[in-house]
């Protein structure tokens, strides 16, 4: 049954698939190569507070292709992921946001920030992660209190237990985690409140709508409200206009992210804080 309908399927040539399969492969060919030929680099995006005043950065990695040009992330991320590339990937973007921490420690105006990095299910899961993260710390010197792991609801799904568990032995090498894109996966009430978490992060999708649709503004402020009674921080995603943030802070948000104050932008582009408004 299951292999008549293989058969059937490798008799059906659909030309757009087939080229979607070939430019997946070229690109994974290219992607083995990327960090070695130093095509990488780390983006950040401030994370400012109710004053504008940048309290933090997310760094956001950037692929810059010699024949492509800038390859967005939610176009390679997932290939990283499958073909487990996102284990050395990961490891340089953990080592590269560590010494800029350790840099900004001479630099008066940004020695305060935090760094909050993008960490994957499969990275996490690898059993040398903690010892991988020590060494890196070590190795650059970065405060370890400054650094910010962001997992994804998706990380928390199966092996509740033994991610709780890695989860704090990270902790105490100093390190927080903040809990990305939250309201679109299934995170179980129950365990959110065993999870050694700084923050909550409310996913772009509620912030765009918050005005057009009242169920999405129910969600974000329902989310600021958990937060509030794990007794935990919460930033809003995706922040793009004066009335967005007013009605944030309104009901309760107290950390923004978005283009309304930045996009992302190499390190040297950075604005020390406060960020104005253009408009
Ligand atoms: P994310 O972690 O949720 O990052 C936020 C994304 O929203 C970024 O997209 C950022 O540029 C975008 N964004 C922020 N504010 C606004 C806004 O006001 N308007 C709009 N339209 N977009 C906004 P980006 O940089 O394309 O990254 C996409 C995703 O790729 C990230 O989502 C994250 O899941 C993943 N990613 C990026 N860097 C890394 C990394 O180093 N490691 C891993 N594992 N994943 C990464
Ligand atoms: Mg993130
Ligand atoms: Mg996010
Ligand atoms: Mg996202």
């Amino acid at each position: 049954e299951a292999k008549g309908a293989g058969r059937n399927q490798l008799c059906f040539f659909d030309p757009a698939l087939q080229a979607e399969t070939v430019e997946r492969a070229l690109l994974v060919r290219d992607l083995r190569q990327a960090v070695d030929n130093d095509e990488f680099k780390l983006f950040y995006q401030p994370i400012v507070d109710t004053h504008r005043e940048v309290k933090g950065v997310e760094a956001l990695l950037r692929w810059f292709h010699p024949k492509h040009g800038m390859v967005p992330p939610d176009r390679f991320i997932p290939l990283a992921e499958q073909t487990g590339l996102i284990l050395p990937i990961g490891q340089w973007v953990l080592e590269t946001a560590c010494a800029q921490l350790a840099a900004w420690q001479q630099d008066m105006q940004r020695k305060e920030w935090t760094i909050a990095v993008n960490v994957s299910g499969r990275q996490l899961n690898q059993t040398s992660f903690v010892g991988l993260l020590r060494r890196v710390l070590q190795k650059t010197g970065a405060p370890a209190n400054r650094l910010r792991l962001e997992l994804t609801e998706s990380v928390l799904q199966d092996n509740v237990e033994s991610t709780i568990a890695k989860m704090n032995e990270l902790c105490e090498l100093g390190v927080r985690f903040s809990l990305d894109d939250f309201g679109t996966g299934y995170s179980s009430l129950s365990y959110l409140k065993r999870l050694p978490l700084e923050q909550l992060k409310v996913d772009k999708s509620f912030i765009d709508d918050i005005f057009e649709d009242s169920c999405d503004a129910a969600i974000a402020r329902t989310i600021v409200a958990l937060a509030q009674s794990l007794e935990i921080g919460v930033v809003a995603e995706g922040v793009e206009t004066p009335e967005q943030m007013k009605w944030l802070v309104e009901n309760g948000c107290q950390l923004f992210q978005g283009f309304l104050f930045s996009r992302p932008v190499a390190p040297e582009e950075l604005a020390a804080s406060p960020i104005k408004l253009s408009s």
